[in-house]
C-alpha cells in the first residue's frame, strides 16, 4: 500500500486545545497539565484511507501573537489545515475567521480546511452554536466537527474528514 505523507497544521487561538487535539489523536492521552506549545511541535501517525496510507506530519502551532509571524512556515505545504476554537468562547471562534482569511489569502491552493469546535464536554457554557460553526463552514467549504480531547470525542473524525477530502492519486 502507498504512504502518502500528509502536513497538517494546526491553527487558533491559545487554549483551545490544539496540543490536547493532536495528544488525544496520536497517543490517546489527555494531559489536564498540558505544557504551553512554544513555537511549534511535531508529530506523526499514519492512517488507512482506501488503497493507501495517509502518514500525517501534524505541526502544531503555538497561538501566541508573537508567534504569529512565523504561522506560514506551518502552513506552507500543507495539505491540510486543522483551525480549533472553544466553543466556550465566542473570541476563539473569530480568531478562527481571521485564521481562515489569512490561508484563504496566503495558504496553498487546495487546502483542505476542519474546523474543530473543542471542549465540547463544556455544553452548559457554550458559547457558539454548532449551527453557526457548520454554516460558516458550508460557507467556506470546509468540514466542521466538534470535539473533545478531554473525553476522546470526534477526535478521529476530524482527521478521517481530511483524508476524505484528499483526492487519492490516481
Ligand atoms: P493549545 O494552547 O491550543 O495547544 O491548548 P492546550 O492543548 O494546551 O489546552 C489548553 C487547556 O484546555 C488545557 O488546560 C487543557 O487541559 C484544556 N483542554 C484541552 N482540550 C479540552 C477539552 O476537550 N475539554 C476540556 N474541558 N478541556 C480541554
Amino acid at each position: 500500500m502507498a504512504i502518502r505523507e500528509l502536513k497538517v497544521c494546526l491553527l487558533g487561538d491559545t487554549g483551545v486545545g490544539k496540543s490536547s487535539i493532536v495528544c488525544r489523536f496520536v497517543q490517546d492521552h489527555f494531559d489536564h497539565n498540558i505544557s504551553p506549545t512554544i513555537g511549534a511541535s511535531f508529530m506523526t501517525k499514519t492512517v488507512p484511507c482506501g488503497n493507501e496510507l495517509h502518514k500525517f506530519l501534524i505541526w502544531d502551532t503555538a497561538g501566541q501573537e508573537r508567534f504569529h509571524s512565523l504561522a506560514p512556515m506551518y502552513y506552507r505545504g500543507s495539505a491540510a489545515a486543522v483551525i480549533v476554537y472553544d466553543i466556550t468562547k465566542q473570541d476563539s471562534f473569530v480568531t478562527l475567521k481571521k485564521w481562515v482569511k489569512e490561508l484563504k489569502e496566503h495558504g496553498p491552493d487546495n487546502i483542505v480546511m476542519a474546523i474543530a469546535g473543542n471542549k465540547c464536554d463544556l455544553a452548559d457554557i457554550r458559547e457558539v452554536t454548532f449551527k453557526e460553526a457548520k454554516e460558516y463552514a458550508d460557507s467556506i467549504g470546509a468540514i466542521a466537527v466538534e470535539t473533545s480531547a478531554k473525553n476522546s470525542i470526534n477526535i478521529e473524525e476530524v482527521f478521517q474528514g481530511i483524508s476524505r477530502k484528499i483526492p487519492p492519486l490516481d
